[in-house]
C-alpha cells in the first residue's frame, strides 16, 4: 500500500534529517502561484534557484487564479509573511489546456458523481480548463493585478516554464507592467 511506503520513507528521513529552524516568511520575499503538474516538483524551485524556506508556494491545476482561493492565499503570503513578489508559473504542455471536458465529464459519470451536479456547473469553466498556456498566464496576471485585496506595488511576474529542459521564459515582466 502506497500509504506504507510513504511512512516507511518518512522513518528513515526522519532518522537521517538533521532539523533546521526556519522562519515563517519567505526567505527570497517571493510567492509563486503554479501548476500541480507532477513534472514540476522537485523541479520548478530548482529551476528557478529556490530553496526550502525561500518562497511561498502555491499550486493548484492550471495553476489557475480564477478562485477565490489563491488570492486569499496570495493576500496571506503578502500581509501576513512579508512577500514582496508574485511569480505566476505556467508551464508548457499543461493537461489543463485544451482538456477534453466530454470525457471528463464521462468520467465523472461513471464514478458515481450524481449528473445533477454535474448540470449545476460549466464544467470547463469550473474545472479551470483554457485554450493555451501562455493567454492562461497573462490572464492570471491580470486577475491579480486586478484584485482590490492586492497591493498595486507588488509586482506581479508572469512566467512559463518548459518541463522538458526547465527554461523559463518572461510573459509579463511584473516591474514593467505596473
Ligand atoms: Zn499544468
Amino acid at each position: 500500500m502506497l500509504l506504507d511506503d510513504v511512512l516507511s520513507n518518512n522513518e528513515i528521513f526522519v532518522e537521517n534529517f538533521e532539523p533546521v529552524d526556519l522562519p515563517h516568511g519567505p526567505q527570497k520575499k517571493v510567492t509563486v502561484v503554479t501548476c500541480m503538474d507532477t513534472r514540476l516538483v522537485d523541479f520548478l524551485e530548482p529551476a528557478m534557484g529556490i530553496g526550502r524556506g525561500d518562497a511561498k508556494v502555491i499550486k493548484n491545476a492550471g495553476n489557475n487564479v480564477l478562485d477565490r482561493d489563491v488570492e486569499r492565499s496570495v493576500a496571506a503570503s503578502i500581509f501576513a509573511l512579508g512577500s514582496e513578489e508574485v511569480m505566476l508559473v505556467g508551464h508548457k504542455d499543461c493537461g489543463m489546456a485544451n482538456s477534453d471536458i466530454n470525457k471528463l465529464k464521462s468520467n465523472m459519470l461513471e464514478r458515481g458523481i450524481d449528473p445533477k451536479e454535474i448540470e449545476k456547473v460549466d464544467l470547463k469553466e469550473w474545472i479551470g480548463a483554457f485554450e493555451d498556456e501562455e493567454s492562461n498566464v497573462k490572464n492570471g496576471v491580470d486577475k491579480l493585478k486586478s484584485s482590490p485585496l492586492i497591493p498595486r506595488d507588488v509586482p506581479i511576474h508572469g512566467l512559463i516554464i518548459d518541463p522538458v529542459d526547465g527554461s523559463i521564459e518572461v510573459l509579463i515582466n511584473g516591474y514593467e507592467n505596473k
